[in-house]
């Protein structure tokens, strides 16, 4: 069966849920063609879809906020799944010292990050500014100022190819920014997470100063993706490099590195798929020959590349 004649067969056995939405409105970059796109309500649901999905040869990409992507103009083949619904719950329970959360995959990390400091929950606040999900942010080890999601993971829930799975932090295989999840197909439902009590006022300026310094340092009034580069071990920040190699400011049709942060890429307006990855290539060459550095993407990619599909 071809991939369109299977997502019409997915279509049909799960009548109205597949919709075609295009991958700009649902990144933060805005960019991005056409896809098939579900939402998952409940772990019942995404269950049968996956597993009709698996059986019928469809592709199956989870996204979450969209704020770590870089979409294809030409769209992606497969299916797209979103969660919603009852991945949205958040349930807290204080235990003396300790606040013990299990929040939803789709529920939304900033507003998770305020939500616990105003409880008195210690430990999100790095999180506030980081415009994802909380499945994204487990997905990547989402982190800044030195803090990470996985310190304060507790277990993760989610849905292998073989059924349901809990695992411990151990088990999730944290590092710099990466996960377990990003060498398998597991889509992760909950997390379980343990915060320190702390004080509510003192949390809440903390995260009011990080919001503040976030606003200075990063170009937030034009769509992005975040830090388009990871972090490269012994060497300076990626940022800095880009600059050094004197391409602040560099612009590729409507994408341009910003000039008030060289490791991000904004939408001026307009921007596609290939002037992002123009950018991102000129960045890697100038950098090499500046600096010896080879850097390696943070971001994700999602749909056709240059004859490559990208995926997890
Ligand atoms: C302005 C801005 C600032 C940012 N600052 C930071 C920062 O300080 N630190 C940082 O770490 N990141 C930062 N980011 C990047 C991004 O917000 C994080 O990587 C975030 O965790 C991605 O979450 P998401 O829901 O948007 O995931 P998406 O971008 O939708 O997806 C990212 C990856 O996670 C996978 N995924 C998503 N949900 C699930 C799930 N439930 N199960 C399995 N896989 C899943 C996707 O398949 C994809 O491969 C920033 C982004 C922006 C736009």
């Amino acid at each position: 069966m071809t991939e369109p004649d299977a997502i019409g067969a997915l279509s049909a056995a799960f009548p109205g849920r597949i919709r075609t939405a295009r991958l700009a409105d649902l990144t933060t970059w805005r960019i991005g063609g056409d896809a098939s796109v579900l939402e998952a309500d409940s772990p019942g649901m995404l269950e049968e879809v996956t597993g009709t999905a698996r059986d019928l040869g469809v592709r199956i990409f989870v996204l979450g906020r969209g704020s770590n992507i870089l979409a294809s103009d030409s769209g992606c083949d497969g299916l797209v799944i979103r969660l919603s619904g009852a991945f949205r719950r958040i349930l807290w329970r204080r235990d003396g010292d300790l606040w013990r959360v299990e929040a939803g995959a789709s529920a939304m990390l900033p507003g998770l990050a305020g939500a616990s400091c105003m409880k008195g929950a210690a430990g999100l606040e790095f999180a506030v500014g980081i415009p994802g999900t909380v499945g994204g942010a487990v997905f990547m080890n989402a982190g800044a100022y030195g803090a990470s999601i996985s310190e304060l993971v507790y277990s993760v829930r989610y849905l292998s190819e073989k059924g349901w799975v809990t695992a411990g932090r151990e088990g999730c295989g944290f590092g710099y920014r990466t996960s377990a999840f990003q060498s398998s197909t597991g889509i992760v439902a909950s997390v379980a997470l343990e915060l320190r009590a702390g004080d509510a006022a003192a949390l809440m300026e903390s995260a009011s100063g990080i919001l503040r310094k976030r606003r200075e340092s990063f170009p937030l009034k034009l769509p992005n993706a975040g830090s388009v580069f990871r972090r490269t071990e012994g060497a300076p920040p990626p940022g800095r490099l880009i600059e050094e190699a004197g391409l602040k400011g560099r612009r590729a049709g409507g994408a341009m590195i910003s000039d008030l942060h060289a490791n991000f890429i904004v939408n001026t307006g307009g921007a596609s798929s290939g002037d992002v990855t123009d950018l991102v290539g000129d960045a890697r060459r100038a950098v090499f020959e500046t600096s010896g550095v080879s850097l390696v993407e943070e971001i994700r990619y999602l749909g056709r590349f240059g004859g490559q599909t990208g995926g997890r």
